[in-house]
């Protein structure tokens, strides 16, 4: 694994949200994104080199949603950027770790994603992502 990639946090009303973290960070958000098949509305701050995600719930059976309704508003999740995530998942399933997604899918950002149960990592939902690679003609 490499570096956390961002931290995933929960919220009931984005747009209070915004507000709050843009005065908190000095910055507004930069991006706002829904994953339909998610039921979740996204959107991202720039913290120095740290990336921050906000997270609603669309509708009621939304994994926010029921997060929220168990635990609050509050971090939901931590991501690592990995640069190979089927062989990483690979590796962990052979750990004994619950990979909610044994295929990744499409997440937020241009990442092919997948989570870890928290039952097998002290309660805390992991995120692996990957970069989806972009053509980019002006790199040797
Ligand atoms: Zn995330």
């Amino acid at each position: 694994m490499e570096k956390i990639e961002h931290i995933g946090i929960a919220v009931k009303d984005l747009e209070k949200s915004n507000a709050l973290f843009a005065s908190l960070f000095g910055t507004p958000h930069y991006k706002t994104e829904e994953i339909a098949a998610e039921g979740v509305k996204a959107s991202f701050f720039k913290a120095g080199p740290n990336k921050i995600e906000l997270l609603e719930a669309t509708n009621p059976e939304s994994p926010i949603a029921k997060f929220i309704a168990k635990k609050g508003e509050g971090i939901h999740h931590i991501a690592f950027a990995v640069s190979d995530i089927v062989a990483e998942i690979e590796r962990l399933q052979k750990e004994g770790f619950v990979v909610l997604n044994p295929t990744p899918k499409k997440g937020a950002d241009n990442k092919l994603v997948t989570f870890l149960h928290p039952k097998a990592t002290n309660g805390i939902l992991i995120e692996l992502c990957q970069e989806i690679a972009t053509l980019k003609h002006d790199q040797s």
